[in-house]
């Protein structure tokens, strides 16, 4: 059945190829110029030249981005659209259902259609950095695999600024800090390819060969908005040297050339995280690895993202590959896609020392309590947030909890981990999740950045040539019904269990203290009386059927006074303290609108912070996975914590 509908796409594709875009001369290559000169006013600009043949011609920009997992190609940003032919201005026509596509008539005798195009770019692009994923400008015949069609890329940046990037330079050119004024070419690849190698520009530039035993070579390049920051740390680029040698030793292959981390630290451009296989782009705070606290809140992002490399980019499954950027992608095995790849970036966080093994605990534990105390889980499953993942990213905090986000990344974490330490158990402590690693994410040896499908029986079938078990009931009892309580056994058979206390975590507290992702300025009440407080007083989400949901408040409402006092996070914990242990409720007065009213919240067990506690006398598998599977080169300090 498999063999016969992938002949029956190949001849599918030849039809196409042969009919629709004859106009195209697929000998030919694409050659595009990227010009990011204007980057710091928020406009990139591009020169793509096209060979063509005579005849109607449809082009494309990019619509489903692989890795967003959604249709987000910028078709919307994408102004100044000009063709020419030897100079002279051809007209063109948006197709009427796909917005994304230019239909062109192309003159008879032409041979090379030029187009310019521009993109307003409002993120990850500041006054001194800029970041280029190629979605933003490629224009490419519609209707083709794009990895069938082959395009050269050129780049041209700001005056002094360096390049980071995972894409080959032509001969020994101005690479990777180009004269000013100069173009740097790059080796010709395909469309999939190159909108797979996205480049980091800035005038604050630093690239660090990582780990250098290790083949093929790895690099992180940093750009910052502040000269000093790109200028990685010692201990911070050990780890990283670590981490190359962790991945190298837990996966056992790879699936790339060379491999470029692109790392932006910047209060100004944004956050991100994208996978890609032989790079991947990430962007953090300006401060973000600045210091263990903040490094703390973003240990887990570059692991995250190579792991892609193997889990995501090379290994994907069947429903999210699509040989063009036009199909829609389908999301049901992202708790593999993602929710491995959240297992793995933690635990290979923590063997390589961007975080101990206490704070991997402290974070695993909040992580696993969110999901425990999510009432979204009653009515829907982990399959669903996979399956509706394009809807479901980002959006407004009010009732996240009742409707449920992208949550097959933590729901995999607690997964994997489940069938990671069942592994251990059922083996007698002789195999492991990292033995099914070397069998599902090396298949076939190392590789160049290759893509190699898989579907839902593959993974039972891999994961039984670990340990034989009823792999698939497994996964389906914890991914597709309604589990209204989270899946804690894995915690529970890595020796530990999950409990509450008067007072956070300390990785909780530093990260609260570095104003992390996790900090927000506000107290963390969710696990009392059920509310996501900002620090001035303002709520952005209510746990559903929780105390402050049976108070009547609402998302959006602010508190203005606890117990007759005006709102502090202290006259906050103090009135929750206050409340323990006797029948006064904690008293409001809340603003909604423009509206003022009080309100009561019947409420007596305290404060309520999540952490895991030893089980002794139990397999501390938990320990055991994560501890380095290679000796560190050089040992980083360990992250300061005030309770060791
Ligand atoms: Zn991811």
């Amino acid at each position: 059945m498999v063999e016969i509908w992938c002949r029956f796409k190949i001849l599918l594709s030849l039809l196409i190829a042969l009919t629709s875009v004859s106009a195209v001369a697929q000998s030919s290559t694409i050659q595009i110029t990227a010009d990011l000169s204007d980057a710091p006013r928020k406009l990139y600009h591009a020169e793509v030249d096209l060979p063509v043949t005579a005849g109607p011609l449809t082009l494309t920009t990019p619509k489903w981005i692989p890795g967003n997992h959604r249709p987000t190609g910028p078709a919307d940003s994408i102004t100044g659209v000009v063709f020419t032919v030897d100079g002279r201005p051809i007209p063109w026509r948006r197709d009427d259902v796909d917005l994304y596509q230019f239909h062109v008539t192309i003159p008879p005798g032409t041979t090379t259609l030029h187009a310019h195009l521009d993109c307003i770019v409002t993120a990850r692009v500041t006054q001194k950095m800029a970041v280029l994923e190629w979605e933003k400008l490629l224009l490419y015949p519609a209707n083709i695999p794009v990895r069938e069609i082959p395009i050269q890329p050129s780049l041209k940046v700001p005056a002094g600024w360096g390049i980071g990037t995972a894409l080959t330079p032509v001969g020994s050119g101005p690479y990777p800090v180009p004269a000013a004024g100069s173009t740097t070419k790059f080796a010709a690849t395909n469309v999939e390819q190159l909108e797979d190698s996205p480049i980091i520009t800035g005038q604050y530039f630093h690239e660090f060969a990582l780990a250098p035993t290790v083949t093929p070579k790895h690099y992180i390049d940093v750009v910052s908005d502040a000269p000093e920051d790109s200028n990685l740390r010692p201990t911070t680029l050990a780890a990283l040297n670590n981490l190359v040698r962790e991945a190298d030793a837990l996966y056992a292959s790879h699936h790339y050339h060379v491999y470029h981390f692109l790392l932006t630290l910047s209060d100004v451009a944004g956050g991100e995280g994208l996978e890609h296989g032989q790079s991947s782009d990430n962007g953090v705070g300006e401060k973000g690895f600045a210091d263990d606290a903040h490094q703390l809140a973003e240990a887990d992002l570059l692991s995250h993202e190579f792991t892609h490399s193997w889990n995501g980019k090379y290994r994907r499954p069947v429903g999210l590959y699509q040989p063009d950027f036009a199909t829609a992608q389908q999301g049901a095995l992202l708790w593999v896609y993602e929710g491995m790849t959240h297992y793995l970036g933690n635990v290979l966080a923590a063997r390589s020392g961007l975080k101990t093994q206490a704070q991997y605990r402290d974070m695993l534990a909040m992580s696993a309590a969110n999901l425990d105390y999510k009432p979204g889980r009653e009515w829907r499953s982990t399959e669903d947030t996979a399956v509706g993942a394009s809807i479901l990213r980002g959006g407004n905090p009010a009732w996240a909890n009742w409707r449920r986000g992208q949550d097959y990344y933590q729901e995999g974490e607690l997964l994997w981990l489940d069938a990671d330490t069942l592994i251990r158990k059922l083996t007698g402590d002789k195999k492991s999740l990292d033995d099914f690693q070397k069998i599902f994410l090396a298949k076939g040896g190392n590789t160049g950045p290759e893509i190699v499908t898989y579907t839902f029986d593959e993974l039972v079938q891999d994961l039984n040539q670990v340990a034989p078990y009823d792999w698939a009931t497994f996964l389906h009892d914890r991914v597709d019904k309604i589990n209204p309580r989270a899946d804690l056994a894995g915690i529970e058979q890595g020796g530990y269990k999950l409990v509450y206390k008067e007072t956070p975590n300390p990785s909780e507290r530093t990260m609260a203290a570095a104003g992390g992702r996790r900090g927000g300025g506000g107290v963390d009440c969710w696990y009392s009386i059920g509310l996501r407080m900002g620090g001035d007083g303002s709520i952005s989400d209510v746990r559903w059927n929780g105390p402050g949901d049976k108070a009547r408040l609402g998302p959006g409402e602010k508190i203005i006074a606890v117990n007759g006092q005006i709102f502090s996070n202290e006259a906050l914990r103090d009135a929750i303290r206050a409340a323990k242990g006797n029948t006064e409720p904690i008293h409001l007065i809340v603003q909604a609108d423009a509206l003022v009213s009080n309100a009561e919240i019947d409420y007596h067990e305290g404060e309520r912070y999540p952490v895991l506690e030893r089980v002794e006398g139990t397999p501390a598998y938990l320990d055991d996975i994560t501890k380095p599977l290679t000796t560190p080169e050089k040992a980083p300090p360990a992250p300061k914590r005030d309770d060791e």
